[in-house]
């Protein structure tokens, strides 16, 4: 549905060092380019003042790659720069991802890690330490929600992962963070991983859930083409089998569930009112402008995704598109179906009506009472929604709603 809406993603590219299983476009690279890069990022924004004038910014959101490689200065930059170009909410979410190895790592164990970070100084007794001086900068910047990835809680399974944390890292900077006073503080765990059990991911629910940060991910390993991961043989990573993995993934609803988190989305949990807004908006098709490299946009039925090229990018931030294309009236109903049907809640099955002028009933069919009559789906209160076994094989029963 139309709106004046939209959200914002910065992508930061940069990682101090790859993991065995990311796909994403990150890598490790000189201040020197991340310090051009920010440069760019802010050129784009400065050129996308035609398509975010007249706009109402609702969330703003730094993944990665690593944001929090990033000094206070540059998120403080963009942010002003997006409050010049159009209208920003005022409680407008403005979340950043943080690697627990940037913010408590850091203290003297950068050498041979190919660090980009400076070893920092122990803070003397009733010193402010480095680490807390950046916190509290990026909340001056305008900072309001924190994404900490923490994966796991046993420091062999993330050492298995490649992940340059340990646990001890993130308790630290969880900590830091609080004592700073964020009060919107999400944590991202992992299931499916070498060498977990059932028993290590209860550990780790528990050590996270003694914390009670308002909100928590929670995404099965997918084994991506052209990782380390995809090349290594079955017995080196040890992963748990698929029964295993469902196993997994029901803990993690019912423990967080008894703990107070309502699951909102098929992997993501919060405490009441907490749900990530930003991503909420992906969910229920709102708007959205991406800066930086593979950044992807959407406005109405116009999508574009950035070049992956870092030197093509510096050279012409937001010029090249690896996509751009309008999409047709079947791929916004499939999109709508896709996303809608991720959350809890379901689709609206008026908003269909609304927003294509078509009956869901008039496009699918019975493909929607079949879903219902297998257990896959539940029609309530206006709304169509997936059961906890229609999001379990949630692949399946969403690529019924293909076009
Ligand atoms: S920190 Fe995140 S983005 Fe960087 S390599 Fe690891 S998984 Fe990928």
């Amino acid at each position: 549905m139309k709106s004046d809406d939209i959200s914002i993603y910065v992508h930061i590219p940069f990682c101090l060092r790859k993991c065995l299983y990311c796909d994403f476009n990150s890598m490790a690279a000189p201040v020197s380019l991340m310090e051009e890069y920010g440069q760019a990022v802010i050129r784009e924004i400065e050129n996308s003042e035609d398509i975010l004038h007249s706009r109402k910014v609702v969330s703003v959101y730094f993944g990665g790659g690593t944001p929090s490689l990033m000094p206070p200065s540059f998120f403080d930059d963009v942010l002003t720069h997006i409050k010049s170009s159009c209208h920003m909410n005022e409680n407008c979410e403005i979340s950043m991802e943080i690697n627990p190895f940037t913010i408590a790592g850091a203290e003297g164990r950068t050498k041979g890690t190919g660090a980009l970070l400076e070893p920092q100084e122990p803070a003397g007794p009733g010193e402010r330490s480095e680490a807390m001086d950046r916190i509290l900068g990026y909340m001056d910047a305008g900072i309001t929600r924190f994404s900490i990835g923490v994966q796991s809680s046993k420091d062999a399974e993330l050492a298995a992962l490649g992940r340059i944390h340990t646990f001890r890292d993130f308790l630290k900077s969880y900590e830091l963070i609080k004592d700073a006073g964020a009060g919107n503080v999400s944590v991202d765990i992992m299931t499916a991983i070498p060498h977990q059990t059932m028993k290590s991911l209860e550990d780790t629910l528990d050590e996270i859930i003694s914390l009670k940060p308002e909100h928590i991910s929670a995404y099965s390993l997918i084994i991506e083409e052209d990782t380390p991961f995809y090349s290594m043989k079955e017995e080196e990573l040890d992963l748990p089998d698929e029964d295993c993995s469902l196993d997994m993934d029901r803990l993690v609803c019912s423990v967080l569930s008894l703990a107070g988190y309502e699951r909102y989305e098929i992997s993501n949990h919060a405490l009441l009112g907490r749900e990530c807004i930003h991503n909420l908006g992906y969910w229920e098709g709102r708007d959205y402008a991406g800066f930086g490299i593979s950044a992807a946009s959407r406005m109405g039925n116009h999508r574009y995704t950035n070049t992956p090229h870092i030197k093509e990018y510096i050279m012409a931030p937001g010029r090249d598109h690896t996509e751009d294309r309008i999409l047709s009236l079947t791929d916004e109903m499939e999109e709508f179906m896709f996303l809608g049907l991720r959350k809890t809640a379901g689709i609206c099955i008026s908003d269909f009506y609304e927003c294509f002028g078509s009956e869901l009933s008039d496009i699918y069919g019975d493909i929607p009472a079949n879903h219902v009559s297998m257990g896959y789906a539940v029609i309530e209160g206006g709304n169509l929604r997936l059961t906890p076994r229609g999001l379990e094989i949630s692949n399946r029963v969403l690529a019924d709603y293909l076009l």
